[in-house]
C-alpha cells in the first residue's frame, strides 16, 4: 500500500509521520482495540469515489465498541464524516482501502476501558493477482477461536493473531492462504474472509454461528446470488465436502470476491476459475464502483461534484 499524506488521529487530520500512539497504552500492550476495514471504490467516469456499505460497517463498529465495553463510543455519523474528510484531504483518485480503529489510549492493565482514541487510515492498494487467477488454500491445523473464548463476531484486533498463525502456516507450506475449521470441526472461514462453495447448483456458506465474522461482503454476496436466481444455503459445511466443490471463493472487504482453485492440493472443479464466480465478480464490482445503478443504498459518495 502506498503511504498516504494524511491520517486522522484523535479529532484531527495529521501528517502521516505524526500519527503516533504511546507504547504504554492498552491498545499497544494487549491489542485492546476494534476496527473496520472498508473500501472506497473509484469511478473514473463519475470522477467519484464510493464508500461501499459504509452504514453496515459503522453498525458493526458500534457493536464491537459496545461489546468491548469501551468508555466512549464513537457514533456512526461522526466516523463517517471524518472518514470522508480524510479521503478528501488525501485527494485520492483511485480505489482505496481504509481502516478505522477505535483503541484504548489509556495506560494500565487489560481491563482498562478508556480514554478511547480513534484512528482512520486509508491508502491506495494495487489489485491483487489472486482476484483474477484465484488462490489455493490449506485446511489449517489451527482451530478457529470459539465464540465462548474470543468471539470472531467482534472485530477486535487481538482476534487476528488466530488467523495469522493459520495464514503463516499456509504460506510456509506453499499455499496462498488458509481455511480454518471451528471447534466442532466444521468449516469456519479464512483468516480475514468468508468462504463459499458451489455444489450441485447450490451455493453454500457457513452460517453465522460457525465462529465467523458477520461479514458485510458475505451478506452482499448472498443477496446478489439470490437476485441472480441461485439457491443459497447458510449451513454447516463438512471438511470432506470441500473436495466435492465445483467452484469456491473467499469474500471480504480486502479479498472482495476471490476464486479458490485448489484446497489441500485437490483441484476445485477443474482447477480453473468457474463461471458462477466470474459472473458474481462482474456484478459485485459493477455495483461497488457505481457502474451499475443498482443498490445505490450500498454506496456513499465521497466528493462533492460541482
Ligand atoms: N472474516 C474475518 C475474520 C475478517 O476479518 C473479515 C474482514 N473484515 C471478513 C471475514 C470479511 O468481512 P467483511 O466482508 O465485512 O469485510
Amino acid at each position: 500500500m502506498e503511504k498516504p499524506k494524511y491520517i486522522f488521529l484523535n479529532d484531527e487530520i495529521v501528517p502521516w509521520e505524526d500519527a503516533k500512539v504511546h507504547v504504554s497504552t492498552a491498545a499497544f500492550k494487549f491489542g485492546t482495540a476494534v476496527f473496520e476495514g472498508l473500501r472506497g471504490y473509484w469511478n473514473e467516469q463519475h470522477q467519484q469515489m464510493y464508500l461501499f456499505q459504509m452504514e453496515a460497517h459503522m453498525q458493526r463498529l458500534q457493536f464491537s465498541q459496545k461489546f468491548m465495553r469501551f468508555d466512549r463510543i464513537f457514533d456512526a455519523a461522526y466516523v463517517t464524516e471524518k472518514t470522508i474528510e480524510l479521503l478528501r484531504a488525501n485527494e485520492f483518485r483511485a480505489t482505496v482501502h481504509s481502516m478505522t480503529t477505535v483503541f484504548v489510549d489509556g495506560f494500565g492493565g487489560p481491563t482498562v476501558c478508556g480514554p478511547v482514541g480513534l484512528a482512520i487510515t486509508a491508502g491506495v492498494r494495487a489489485e491483487p493477482p489472486l482476484l483474477s487467477d484465484g488462490c489455493t488454500a490449506q485446511v489449517s491445523s489451527w482451530q478457529r477461536v470459539p465464540d465462548n473464548a474470543m468471539p470472531m463476531r467482534v472485530k477486535c484486533n487481538a482476534n487476528y493473531q488466530n488467523g495469522r498463525l493459520a495464514g503463516l502456516q499456509a504460506l510456509a507450506d506453499g499455499y496462498d492462504t488458509a481455511i480454518l475449521l471451528n471447534s466442532r470441526g466444521k468449516v469456519s472461514e479464512g483468516p480475514g474472509m468468508c468462504f463459499f462453495m458451489l455444489r450441485d447448483g447450490v451455493v453454500s456458506t457457513p452460517h453465522t454461528s460457525s465462529d465467523i465474522l458477520e461479514s458485510i461482503t458475505r451478506s452482499t454476496v448472498l443477496e446478489l446470488l439470490r437476485e441472480a436466481g441461485i439457491e443459497t444455503h447458510e449451513r454447516d459445511i463438512d471438511r470432506s465436502e470441500l473436495a466435492a466443490a465445483e467452484e469456491a471463493f473467499f469474500c471480504g472487504t480486502a479479498w472482495e470476491v476471490t476464486p479458490v482453485t485448489a484446497i489441500d492440493r485437490l483441484k476445485v472443479g477443474g482447477g480453473e476459475v468457474g463461471p458462477m464466480v466470474r459472473e458474481l465478480q462482474d456484478r459485485f464490482f459493477a455495483i461497488a464502483k457505481g457502474e451499475s445503478p443498482d443498490h445505490p443504498e450500498w454506496r456513499t459518495p465521497v466528493y462533492e461534484l460541482s
